[in-house]
């Protein structure tokens, strides 16, 4: 039997949680099963917690799509209870800030178990899946360990000898959880980094790829992690595919959560413009001899946003703007066509 997925065009999708999975429901909505779906998951944010391995990003994308997740909160379970967290707050056992649900807990006890049994990340995601049946490939960006931490001054005060406060890294899930992302980040370290490889199948598949799409994840915590683990930017810069990207930032504010605060510790103004500046266009679109080389072909901002075009074309980046609010599947199916039609990508076999 030949290889269905051999005649279907691949779409690669680099995603965190949220902005990620919404974005990929609206994707699967508009190519239902015309092109095969590939996601890149974020696993920087992953954080052991009372002994279970907890992949917030992956989980975020796997409930989403396969239908789990609860639309009020954007992660975790829908029905879920907390009873738990509530016991292990009665011991107290911290870290109390995280919402482990109860139904949410059988998935990590389950990735725990697996990975303990010696099963690489990337397996356990794919069996995880087969209970979910995302309708996508669902990758994590590596099978090694890597997490995301923030170095921000001591939470308690502690100074040092000369009486300045003195730094301290906290995971990302501290920071961003407990701390609401209002400690001002000096900076994000990946610890794992150095060492880490992409997933199997994570570099085959941008190689191969149709089209490659940064959904309006995070730029710094989500994207930003998925490109930093070694090869992979490399990957996309050079890969033959072009390469579309949703705006996360609109009218100068993230839609939901605080990327501004990712945004504003790595030097990068929290706008449309900046954010595709930060990505930046790809070799091809800058002229001969100058230095650099990103990842973008297009990226699509928010009507709002529509003054900042001309300044990303001039970059070498081909712009539009389009309402970009995820409302429901629909409204993000059209954003996906829209996104997919800036870098010419043969919609025709797929429009709705
Ligand atoms: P996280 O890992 O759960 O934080 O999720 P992601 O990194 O995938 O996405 C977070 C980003 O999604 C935030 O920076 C938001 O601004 C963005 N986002 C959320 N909802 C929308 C939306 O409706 N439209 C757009 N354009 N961006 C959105
Ligand atoms: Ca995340």
């Amino acid at each position: 039997m030949t290889n269905p997925d051999a005649q279907r065009p691949s779409i690669v999708v680099l995603a965190g949680g949220i902005g990620g999975a919404r974005f990929l429901r609206g994707l699967r909505h508009l190519v239902r099963d015309r092109a095969q779906i590939t996601v890149i998951g974020n696993t920087g944010d992953d954080i052991w917690l009372h002994g279970l391995r907890v992949c917030p990003d992956l989980d975020t994308v796997m409930y989403t799509l396969g239908g789990g997740i609860s639309e009020e909160r954007g992660w975790g379970r829908e029905d879920e209870t907390f009873a738990v967290k509530d016991e292990l707050t009665a011991y107290g056992v911290e870290p109390t800030w995280f919402g482990l649900g109860d139904r949410d807990i059988a998935t990590h006890l389950i990735r725990t178990q697996l990975l303990g049994a010696g099963y690489a990340l990337s397996d356990v995601t794919a069996a995880l899946c087969d209970r979910w049946q995302p309708g996508v490939r669902l990758i994590p960006m590596s099978d090694d360990r890597v997490e995301t931490h923030v170095v921000v001054d001591d939470p308690d005060g502690a100074v040092d000898a000369h009486g300045a406060p003195q730094r301290r890294a906290i995971h990302f899930q501290e920071w961003w959880v407990r701390y609401r992302a209002q400690l001002p980040a000096h900076s994000f370290v990946q610890i794992g980094l150095d060492d880490a490889k992409p997933a199997p199948g994570v570099l085959e598949a941008i190689d191969e790829a149709d089209v490659i799409v940064l959904p309006p994840s995070n730029p710094v915590v989500s994207i930003g992690t998925i490109l930093a683990i070694p090869r992979i930017r490399d990957a996309i810069v050079d890969a033959p595919a072009p390469v579309v990207g949703i705006s996360p930032i609109i009218g100068g504010a993230p839609v939901r959560g605080m990327a501004d605060a990712c945004l504003s510790a790595i030097g990068v103004p929290t706008t449309a413009a900046a954010v595709a500046e930060h990505y930046g266009p790809r070799r091809a679109r800058i002229p001969a001899g100058a230095p650099g080389g990103g990842i973008l072909d297009a990226w699509l901002v928010a009507e709002t946003d529509a003054d900042s075009v001309a300044e990303v074309t001039a970059r070498g980046i081909t712009c539009a703007a389009a309402p970009l609010l995820m409302t429901d599947d629909d409204a993000t199916a059209t954003i996906a066509l829209a996104a997919l039609g800036l870098v010419d990508f043969d919609i025709a076999g797929i429009a709705p």
